[in-house]
C-alpha cells in the first residue's frame, strides 16, 4: 500500500534546466535536499537535485507527520550532554525553523500543539524533569498532571502537524521556480561522477553507501505506520506520543487515525534500511489502533520507511571529513520534518560561507575522530 501522504495531488512544476556543470549537485529530494536547493538557488547558485525515486518519496513522504520543536533527546538530557548554551540554541533554532516552515507551508502545516505523554510513573518522572528544564529556560510548555489513561503529560503549545509530502513538493516547486533542476528516478552511485563543483548528500537513512566514511555514524532505522479509514468523530485533537516516542498517533483533518512506532517490539530487526513491513510490528500497531479507537477503526494504508539515527542523536551537517567538496546533512534521529528543513538551510548557508552558531554542534567531524 502507498503512504497516505503520497496520494496528495502532485503540484505542477516547471523544472529549471541546467546544462553542464553546476555549482552544487544534491543527492536526495526529501525535505533536506529541497530546502537546501531552494536556499542555494535563491543565493544565485546553479543547483541540480538527483533522486532515485520521486520528490518526497523517501522518509519525507513516509513519516508520522509530527512537526515538533527541539532535538531528539529530552531537553534536560540535552543540557547535560550537549551543554546548556548549545541546547538552548538548538531548541530556539527549531522554534524559529517551525515559524519559517509555517510561512512557506500553506495548508500543509497546522500548529495545534502536541502532547508528550508518560506511559508509567518512571516516564512521568523523566518528562517532569524535562518540563522543569524547559520552564527554567523560558521555553513555554504546560504540565498536565492528570491525563486519561496516562501518567501526566507535557503540552507543547506551538508544535505542529504536517502533510510532509505536500510541504516538500511545494518546496520543490519553489526551488524549481528559483532555477533548480530536478532529476527524478535518477540513482547516483558515485558522488565523484556528478558534474558539479560541490556535492551535498541529503539521503538521511537511505544513502549510506555514498559516504562510506560515515557509515558507522549513520545508522539506518525502519519505522512503520498505519492509517485508518476516517472515524465519525474527533478523538485526538493534536499529535500524541508516549514511551520515549516509541508510540505516536494523531488524527488527521479528514478524521483518519495515523499511528506509528513500536520499533522496540523488535528493536534490532528495525535497525535496517530494508523498507518492508513486518508482521510483529504491524500486529502491535493493529492492536493499538483498536485500543485508541475503541475498536472502530479499519486500516486503509500501511507502509514502512527508513530514517537515520546517530549515536548522540544530533544530525551530521557540514563537510564530510577527508573528502574534497562533499557535504552532508542527515541523521535526525526521527525528528527530520523540522530538523531536515532547518539543516537543509543551515548546510546551504555553510556552503555559502555563512556559518550558524549550531554548525560546530552538528559538525560531522565529531564522528570521524
Ligand atoms: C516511519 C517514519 C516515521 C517518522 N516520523 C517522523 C515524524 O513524525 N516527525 C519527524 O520530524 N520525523 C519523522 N521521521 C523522520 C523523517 O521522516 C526524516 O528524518 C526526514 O524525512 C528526512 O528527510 P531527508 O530529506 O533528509 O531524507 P529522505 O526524505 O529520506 O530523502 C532522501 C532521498 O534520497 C534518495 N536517495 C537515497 N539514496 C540515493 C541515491 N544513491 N541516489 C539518488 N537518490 C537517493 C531517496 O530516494 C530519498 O528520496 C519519520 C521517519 C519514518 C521512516
Amino acid at each position: 500500500m502507498n503512504p497516505y501522504w503520497l496520494e496528495d495531488p502532485v503540484p505542477a512544476r516547471t523544472n529549471g534546466r541546467r546544462d553542464g556543470r553546476v555549482d552544487v549537485a544534491i543527492v536526495g529530494a526529501g525535505v533536506t535536499g529541497c530546502s537546501a536547493a531552494l536556499r542555494l538557488a535563491e543565493a544565485g547558485l546553479r543547483v541540480r537535485v538527483h533522486d532515485r525515486r520521486g520528490i518526497a518519496e523517501g522518509a519525507s513522504g513516509r513519516n508520522g507527520g509530527f512537526a515538533l520543536r527541539g532535538g531528539a533527546a529530552r531537553y534536560d538530557v540535552a543540557r547535560e550532554t550537549y551543554g546548556a548554551d548549545e541546547s538552548r540554541a538548538l531548541w530556539r533554532w527549531t522554534e524559529e525553523t517551525l515559524d519559517r516552515m509555517e510561512e512557506l507551508a500553506g495548508d500543509a502545516l497546522r500548529r495545534p500543539g502536541s502532547y508528550r505523554l508518560a506511559a508509567d510513573e518512571e516516564e512521568r518522572e523523566s518528562i517532569r524533569a524535562e518540563f522543569e528544564a524547559l520552564d527554567e529556560d523560558g521555553f513555554g510548555a504546560e504540565w498536565i498532571d492528570e491525563f486519561p489513561r496516562f501518567h501526566g503529560a507535557i503540552h507543547h503549545l506551538r508544535d505542529g502537524t504536517i502533510q510532509p509530502a505536500r510541504f516538500v513538493r511545494r518546496l520543490a516547486t519553489r526551488a524549481a521556480e528559483a532555477g533548480v533542476e530536478f532529476r527524478e528516478h535518477d540513482p547516483v552511485e558515485d558522488v565523484g561522477a556528478l558534474d558539479a563543483e560541490r556535492v551535498l548528500v541529503a539521503t538521511d537513512g537511505y544513502g549510506r553507501a555514498l559516504v562510506p566514511e560515515l557509515a558507522d555514524a549513520i545508522w539506518p532505522a525502519r519505522g512503520q505506520v498505519v492509517v485508518s479509514e476516517p472515524l465519525d468523530r474527533v478523538l485526538y485533537d493534536r499529535p500524541h506520543y508516549a514511551r520515549q516516542g516509541f508510540d505516536y498517533w494523531q488524527q488527521l483533518p479528514d478524521r483518519r487515525l495515523l499511528l506509528g512506532g513500536f520499533r522496540d517490539v523488535s528493536i534490532m530487526d528495525e535497525l535496517t534500511d530494508v523498507e518492508e513491513m513486518t508482521p510483529s510490528i504491524q500486529a502491535s500497531l493493529e492492536r493499538f489502533l483498536s485500543e485508541l479507537s475503541g475498536g472502530a477503526a479499519r486500516i486503509s494504508h500501511r507502509w514502512a520507511g527508513i530514517f537515520a539515527l546517530t549515536q548522540d542523536m544530533l544530525p551530521l551537517v557540514g563537510p564530510v571529513p577527508g573528502r574534497d567538496a562533499v557535504w552532508i546533512a542527515a541523521g535526525y534521529s526521527g525528528h527530520g520534518n523540522v530538523m531536515g528543513f532547518g539543516c537543509g538551510r543551515l548546510v546551504a548557508d555553510a556552503m555559502l560561507d555563512r556559518r550558524h552558531e549550531l554548525s560546530s554542534v552538528f559538525d560531522p567531524g565529531r564522528m570521524a575522530a
